[in-house]
């Protein structure tokens, strides 16, 4: 495991890289918080059989233009005042609400929903705030007033029906700072449908409407009635096709406390007799600071039919796909109570479902967007990698293919299908080698020789490689090998013995054979002779020869690789006229070819041509 040492990096990159947001996020915190508040009271009384039903919540604003007020009530499950303490006394306490003050610029506020602190936005816009609450089941209320810095205070208060008001006293407006504004119906209707339209409960206000006065035609009399808010159609419900990409990051973003835009947006419904459900599932871009700690939850909310049953259901996840966050609505009446989830076999069915899901998404991204993948492996390759590990390795066929390693001969990342894709018909193994970085690999002498047969190796460098690997074996019944296990299973005769300067050579006089021959290389077992030919794919050079000799051949002919014996005087010859005449390299390269193909047997197409440039020479 890694250390935690990442967070106060973390940290200093949000301070560094947030994106600026407006104040206004506030709302969407004090509202998302109502909504929640409601949803613990719902899902009390239907573990209870209480009598509540869903139309009987909402979520009130009231504006008080005269007194700067700003109001957020919930009829929800309310605070005790232990919970009082605990939930909102915890931030003015806590390093939080000092952190918070000392951020130099206004942008970085938009980090304080990571550390759960979203309520304390409410600071942002106010002087004050009182919260007013009465806890369901409990006779008595509790006011919580602060004014920021010096701390809060909780006394006993009047309150007749349980839930929560949050009592907002906006802020003056100053010269760059408008504040007054969310004391404007407008303004907070805008806001309302921009992050939260489609929560779950209805938020009203009394609106200003206009009318005609009967008596007289020509005056108009205001009057306020009230309006619901938000459409309240939960974003998973909604056609994909009508949903705006902001949308869904903005939704990603309040819901999950993150600042940036999720890397990848998976909605997708499954309707069938036993799997139903509507799901968004999301890929965040960046691992969460704690991602690799224990303190990492992992888990997708659960709702059924629209009703939040828990939070983070550990159970839809395995945990080689921890970091996906989303949520899961699904239209069968789910009977689950946190001792049964385990075993609950609709669970599974709609476990197993997102996980495949979300396999085919990752696969698709590998194939579609490379740049895009390689970002997402960056961040959670590693636990891909443990995924593969873990239990004895009992996942790893589900993972293995969403693997990337570094490749040298490809210089880049790829997968091991990708790898055995291009494996030579002499190599028998996957090779790998391990070091602390592809830097230093590349200097290991194993790999050297490995490389000399052209064979590609992949990159280990973080502790869990080897191990992950070992669990896995093989890959499409291809053993992995160690550079530096003693059987490397290497065939002297494969060895690449070329060099760099060599196929520089050989690349010209293939280029000046054109399509004659398929390659040129040095031959490996020429003893005595210059040249000879070889060949390669379906057609020999004994069935060209076989194919000529029918009457109607067609021209079937084998593709021809011209091998040049590099312990032969002719080589040297060849590496000087390299250097010093390349047109008279071109006339060898013909005269070589020629020959070779005499000492094959086979008919040569020129002979005139061919005699008269040996003569030439002679
Ligand atoms: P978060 O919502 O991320 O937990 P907040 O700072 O927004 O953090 O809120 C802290 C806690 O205060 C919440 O988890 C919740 O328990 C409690 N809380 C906030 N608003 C309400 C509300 N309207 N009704 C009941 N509890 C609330």
């Amino acid at each position: 495991m890694r250390k935690f040492k990442t967070e106060s990096k973390r940290i200093l990159d949000l301070m560094i890289n947030s994106i600026y947001t407006h104040k206004e996020i506030f709302l969407r915190e004090i509202l998302s918080n109502a909504s929640d508040a409601i949803d613990k009271l719902y899902y009390k009384s239907l573990m209870e059989n209480l009598s509540f039903t869903k139309d009987d919540f909402q979520i009130k604003i009231d504006i008080d233009k005269e007194k700067g007020i700003l109001k957020v009530t919930d009829n929800g499950i309310g605070m005790t005042e232990k919970e009082l303490e605990d939930n909102l006394g915890v931030i003015a306490k806590s390093g939080s609400y000092d952190f918070v003050k000392n951020l130099k610029e206004k942008k970085d506020i938009e980090i304080i929903g990571q550390f759960g602190v979203g309520f304390y936005s409410a600071f942002m816009v106010s002087d004050k705030v009182e919260v007013l609450t009465k806890a369901y089941g409990s006779g008595q209320a509790f006011l919580w007033t602060s004014k920021g810095a010096e701390g809060y205070e909780i006394k006993s208060a009047e309150k007749e029906q349980h839930g929560t008001d949050v009592i907002m006293y906006i802020k003056k407006s100053v010269e760059e700072e408008n504040y007054e504004e969310f004391l404007s119906e407008y303004r907070i209707r805008e806001l309302v449908k921009k992050y939260s339209d489609y929560i779950k409960y209805p938020i009203k206000m009394d609106v200003e409407k206009t009318k005609k006065d009967p008596e007289d035609e020509k005056k108009s009399i205001k009057y306020k009635e009230e309006e619901t808010l938000n459409t309240m159609i939960p974003l998973w419900k909604r056609n994909k096709s009508e949903i705006k990409e902001e949308e869904y990051n903005n939704f990603y973003k309040e819901t999950f406390f993150d600042f940036e835009n999720p890397l990848k947006v998976i909605h997708t419904s499954v309707e069938g007799m036993s799997v139903d459900y509507n799901a968004i599932l999301f890929i965040p871009s960046k691992a969460p600071f704690n991602y690799y700690t224990k303190n990492y939850e992992k888990g997708i909310r659960l709702y059924t039919k629209g009703i939040l049953i828990m939070e983070k259901c550990a159970e839809l996840l395995p945990d080689y796909f921890s970091f996906v966050k989303g949520m899961v609505d699904s239209e069968l009446t789910l009977n689950i109570s946190r001792e049964t989830i385990q075993h609950n076999s609709q669970l599974k069915r709609i476990a197993k479902s997102i996980q495949k899901k979300i396999k085919s998404e990752l696969l698709d991204m590998m194939q579609s967007d490379r740049e895009k993948y390689e970002k997402f492996f960056n961040e959670f390759g590693l636990q891909l990698k443990y995924g593969m590990y873990e239990n004895w390795g009992m996942n790893k066929d589900e993972v293995k293919d969403l693997i990337l390693f570094y490749s040298l001969n490809e210089e880049k990342m790829i997968s091991f299908k990708e790898y055995v894709e291009k494996m030579k018909d002499s190599q028998k193994y996957i090779y790998y080698a391990q070091g602390k970085s592809v830097d230093a690999i590349k200097l290991l002498p194993q790999v050297e020789k490995v490389r000399e047969y052209g064979y590609d190796i992949l990159c280990m460098t973080e502790e869990i490689d080897e191990f992950a690997i070992k669990v896995l074996n093989e890959y499409d019944k291809k053993e992995f090998r160690s550079v530096s296990s003693g059987d490397l299973g290497l065939d002297e005769k494969e060895k690449d013995i070329e060099s760099k300067k060599d196929k520089e050579i050989l690349k010209f006089i293939k280029d000046s054979l054109e399509d004659k021959v398929v390659k040129v290389r040095l031959s490996a077992s020429l003893r005595t002779h210059p040249v000879c030919l070889a060949s390669e794919g379906d057609v020999s050079i004994e069935m060209e020869k076989v194919f000529k000799a029918m009457p109607n051949s067609k021209g079937i002919t084998a593709q021809k690789i011209l091998e040049i014996n590099p312990n032969h005087k002719i080589y040297e010859k060849i590496k000087k006229l390299y250097e010093e005449d390349k047109e008279e390299l071109k006339d060898i390269s013909q005269i070589l070819l020629t020959q070779a193909m005499l000492i094959e047997g086979l008919p040569i197409e020129n002979p005139a041509e061919y005699s008269d440039m040996v003569c030439k020479r002679l």
